[in-house]
Formats: structure tokens, C-alpha cells, sequence
């Protein structure tokens, strides 16, 4: 253990170095129920000392596990088989806003907002908005491909990444993928780069697109008496051919756990409610028959009985700090939250809500849900006390009854929130052996020894080693060498 801590320090600096039992505490979880313990965690500043990271890993045949802000739902940052946490805390500098091409060229340590507020007096931002922007980062973005509430019209992650640098595994060779200029010759590394849950190499740079302000941006909170007409009026929406920033759904549930501590003073007595947000010239929205309009009738037509508008940014900012305030406020509820990231077809939601509270009655746990309802993106949470044995399996079940709900209805497993440690289980339910295979030959393409955030992703822990030994050539008998 001795000579690896020198050999680190001699890389990244004393104080780059984490081995104290409290520190180490703190890299041993993210916003996930699962938990490793790290053997020591590194800080490197630049993409030369990842690089010598990597190499000091490689000789003491240690895991390697990246690691932002430690806010993943899916178990991605755990070192499940301890190793070296790279973080990248120190590796957060904006290094170049360029206005004339509209892009900004960050470190992956740099927190989601502050990206935005430095772009903010340029009337520039970043659009991919998971609530929990105040705390990750974009490269812990880039590895989830993560959405947020604003990314219905303008898209998620990988839409707005244009170019990275990475370091590979094991060589500590820096490359870089993607570039300003559009749709680059050969293969699409960086399509594949962006959403690897840091399993192929660990992003040391990251391009991004900045989008201009809109001249009128307007937020309409309607509130249901339940899911299924809120739903409706989703695909009423949608179906109209108006495509919002925003549309977002919560159920009661969740409506009433945000309207506790809410400055917005949500309707309590709502069985749902929508939040949607239109942006466009100002004409535009003022007009009578313009989509903000359109989208005021819809929600009547289909049972709205509390519609309000907010066109200043000091009252939309409300709204928006009350929805991303979702999860932190079912924490009132109990203590502990297990919380899903399936996707169904937008037309199958109000079937799904309909199963959610089926699984609900027959797992006996209360699960309150909002959703990113525009692109079919359901985050139920299953609340319930890890203490009591009981409603940890209870809520383990539900979980997975809900999953299974969503591939039945043609949905997948994970809409943002990757699937890490905690969905790898139900891989083979949504992909066949085949489509495994094929998965883990470009794993293995990027990382031949499995050294890079082992054990994720795949369903067994071997799946990996098993596909390798397979495709290797089979040995000559001794006599015939
Ligand atoms: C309250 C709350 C709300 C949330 N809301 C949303 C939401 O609206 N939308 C959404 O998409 N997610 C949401 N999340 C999930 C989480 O915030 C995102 O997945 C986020 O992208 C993780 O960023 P991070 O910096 O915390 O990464 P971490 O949790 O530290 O790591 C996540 C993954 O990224 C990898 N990684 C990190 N940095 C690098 C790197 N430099 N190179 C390679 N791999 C790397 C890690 O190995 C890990 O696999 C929410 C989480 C919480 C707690």
C-alpha cells in the first residue's frame, strides 16, 4: 500500500491523495443504494496526470473507477471492487467560452450550473438540465448522457457534446474524439463515448454546444384531478404537433411532498399536476391561436381545473425550483427512496401509471412519481426504511415489477440515469445474449483486462471475461506447436 500512496502523491501532490478512513467514507456511495469502499481516491489536475494514474493502476493491477459529484442513481461511481477513485474535483475549469461559435470548452469537474451562469451574461446557456445541476458535472453528464426537464425540445445530452478528450485504458493514451465542425469521417467514437457510464475511458475535456436565450419564454402549471387526464393531455400536446421545452408531470403524491416546502404554493389537492414551458418570439406566445395558447386549451379541454401562467423569470424559476425539488422533498415521506428511470411510449403512460399503482397495493409501499411525461421518461420512487428487512425486499420487488412493466410496454430500463450496479441485473431481459455479446466485444475493444469501472453495465459479474475467452482463438494441441 506504501509505495502505491508515494507513487500517487509523486503524481498529483500530497494533498491530491485521499486514504483516511473518513475521507475514503465519502467517496464510498453516490445518490444509489449501493456502496464500495475505495482503496485510495486521486485528484489529478490535468489529463497527464490521469494518464500516470492509469499507469500506477496498471502496475498494481488496481480497478480504476471515475467519478464526478457522486450524485449517479445507478451505482456508476461505486468502486464495487475497490481500486483508485479518480475524481475529478480539481479537473473544474471552464477553459474557453467561444462566442462567435456558440461552445464552451470544459473540464469534466465542472458543475452543470456554473456552466450556464458564466455563459448567462453572454445571453447563452447550457441546455441539458438534470435537477440535480447545482452539484454534478458535466462529465459525469457526458458518461450518463444525462436529460433534465428542458431537454423535450432541444434534446439530451449527447446533442449538445461536440468533441472530447479522453484517456484510454491501460496505454494512459490521451485522445480526442469529435470536433467543432459537424458529422466527422469514420466511426462515431464519440456517439459511443457519450452515455459509457465511464466504462470505455476517462473524459479529461469536454466541447459542448451553448444555445441563445429565447426573446419569450412562458411556464403553464395546470393542475388534474389525476394522472390518467394529465397523461392525456400529454399526448394532446405532443399530438397537436407543439413540441414544449418542457413537459413535465407529477402525481399527487409528489405534489403534495414538493407543496410543503415549495415557494410556488403548488395545489395540494391536485391528483397531478403539468409543468410545461413554451419559448419562442414573443408574438408567438401571445398570440391567441400560438402554441401557448393551444396549450392552455388542451389542458382545459381535458379536465385542468387550476391553470396558471408565468411569464416572469422570477415566478418560472419558482415552478422549476419546486419540480427539481422533487426528489429531495420525498425524503419527508421516509426515509429512504429507491428511485426508477424506465421508459415507456409516451401514449402507453397512463397504462404504466395504472400499473405503478397496481405494484404499489400489491408490494404494500407507497411510490410517488414524476416524470419527464413529454418523452415518456417515468422516475417512480419507491419509498420505504432500509432498516426493516422487509420493506427493502418489498420495495426491491416493486422496483423490479415496474421495470418489467416498462419492457412489456415497449419501453426500456433507463432513460437518464444509466444502469450501473443497479439495473445491470435486467440487461437480459432487455437485450438477448447476442446484443450482449456484441456489447461486450467493444467494452473489451476499450479496455482489454476489464481494468475500467469493472463489474457494471453487464448482468454477471464474468460476462465480460466469459465473451473474451470465447472469441480467442482456440490453442493448438502441445504435440502439434
Ligand atoms: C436529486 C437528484 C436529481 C437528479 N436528476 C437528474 C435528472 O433530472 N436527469 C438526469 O439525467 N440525472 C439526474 N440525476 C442523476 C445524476 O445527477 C446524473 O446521472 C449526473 O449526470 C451524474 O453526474 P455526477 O457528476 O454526479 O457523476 P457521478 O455520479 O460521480 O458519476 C456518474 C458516472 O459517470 C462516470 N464518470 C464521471 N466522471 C467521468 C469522467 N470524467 N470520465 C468518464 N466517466 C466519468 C462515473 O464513473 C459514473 O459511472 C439526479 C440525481 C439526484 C441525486
Amino acid at each position: 500500500m506504501k509505495p502505491l500512496i508515494e507513487r500517487l502523491r509523486a503524481i498529483v501532490g500530497d494533498d491530491g491523495v485521499l486514504t483516511s478512513g473518513a475521507a475514503l467514507a465519502a467517496y464510498e456511495g453516490d445518490a444509489s443504494q449501493d456502496r464500495g469502499a475505495p482503496t485510495v481516491v486521486a485528484l489529478p489536475r490535468n489529463a497527464a496526470e490521469v494518464a500516470e494514474v492509469v499507469h500506477v493502476a496498471r502496475q498494481h493491477s488496481l480497478p480504476i473507477v471515475p467519478r464526478g459529484a457522486g450524485t449517479g442513481l445507478s451505482g456508476g461511481a461505486v468502486a464495487v471492487e475497490g481500486g483508485i477513485v479518480v475524481a475529478t474535483t480539481r479537473l473544474n475549469r471552464i477553459r474557453r467560452l467561444d462566442l462567435a461559435n456558440r461552445l464552451a470548452v470544459v473540464e469534466p469537474g465542472v458543475v452543470n450550473a456554473e456552466l450556464t451562469k458564466t455563459a448567462a451574461p453572454h445571453g447563452l446557456y447550457y441546455a441539458p438540465d438534470p435537477s440535480s445541476q447545482p452539484a454534478c458535472t458535466i462529465g459525469g453528464n457526458v458518461a450518463e448522457n444525462a436529460g433534465g426537464a428542458h431537454c423535450l425540445a432541444h434534446g439530451v445530452t449527447t446533442n449538445h457534446v461536440l468533441a472530447l478528450e479522453a484517456v484510454l485504458i491501460p496505454t494512459g493514451q490521451v485522445v480526442r474524439v469529435g470536433g467543432p465542425a459537424h458529422d466527422r469521417p469514420g466511426y462515431d467514437l464519440m456517439g459511443l463515448l457519450v452515455g459509457s457510464e465511464g466504462t470505455l475511458a476517462i473524459v479529461t475535456e469536454i466541447t459542448v454546444r451553448l444555445l441563445a436565450r429565447a426573446e419569450g419564454v412562458a411556464a403553464v402549471l395546470a393542475a388534474f384531478d389525476g394522472v390518467v387526464p394529465a397523461s392525456e393531455a400529454v399526448s394532446a400536446i405532443i399530438g397537436q404537433g407543439i413540441v414544449p421545452v418542457a413537459l413535465e408531470m407529477m402525481d399527487g403524491m409528489t405534489t403534495r411532498a414538493v407543496a410543503q416546502g415549495a415557494p410556488a404554493s403548488l395545489p395540494e389537492d391536485a391528483g397531478a399536476v403539468l409543468l410545461i414551458e413554451c419559448e419562442g418570439l414573443r408574438e408567438e406566445l401571445d398570440d391567441k391561436d400560438g402554441p401557448l395558447a393551444t396549450v392552455q386549451a388542451i389542458c382545459r379541454a381535458h379536465g385542468a381545473r387550476d391553470l396558471r401562467i408565468a411569464l416572469s423569470e422570477s415566478d418560472r424559476n419558482a415552478l422549476w425550483k419546486a419540480r427539481k425539488s422533487a426528489r429531495g422533498a420525498l425524503g419527508t415521506l421516509a426515509p429512504n427512496c429507491y428511485v426508477h428511470d424506465g421508459v415507456v411510449p409516451r401514449s402507453k403512460i397512463p397504462t404504466l401509471m395504472a400499473r405503478i399503482e397496481a405494484v404499489a397495493a400489491e408490494f404494500d409501499v407507497p411510490i410517488a412519481t414524476y416524470l419527464h411525461a413529454g418523452d415518456g421518461n417515468v422516475h417512480p420512487n419507491v419509498l420505504f426504511d432500509a432498516r426493516r428487512p422487509t420493506e427493502v425486499r418489498q420495495a426491491s420487488a416493486a422496483g423490479e415489477a415496474i421495470l418489467r412493466a416498462c419492457l412489456d410496454l415497449g419501453g426500456v430500463l433507463s432513460g437518464e440515469h444509466g444502469i450501473g450496479t443497479e439495473k445491470q441485473d435486467y440487461m437480459s431481459w432487455a437485450l438477448t445474449t447476442t446484443d450482449l455479446r456484441a456489447q461486450a466485444h467493444v467494452k473489451l475493444a476499450f479496455d482489454p483486462d476489464e481494468q475500467l469501472n469493472p463489474r457494471k453495465l453487464f448482468p454477471t459479474p464474468g460476462f465480460c471475461g466469459e465473451v473474451r475467452g470465447a472469441s480467442r482463438p482456440p490453442r493448438e494441441p502441445a504435440a502439434q506447436r
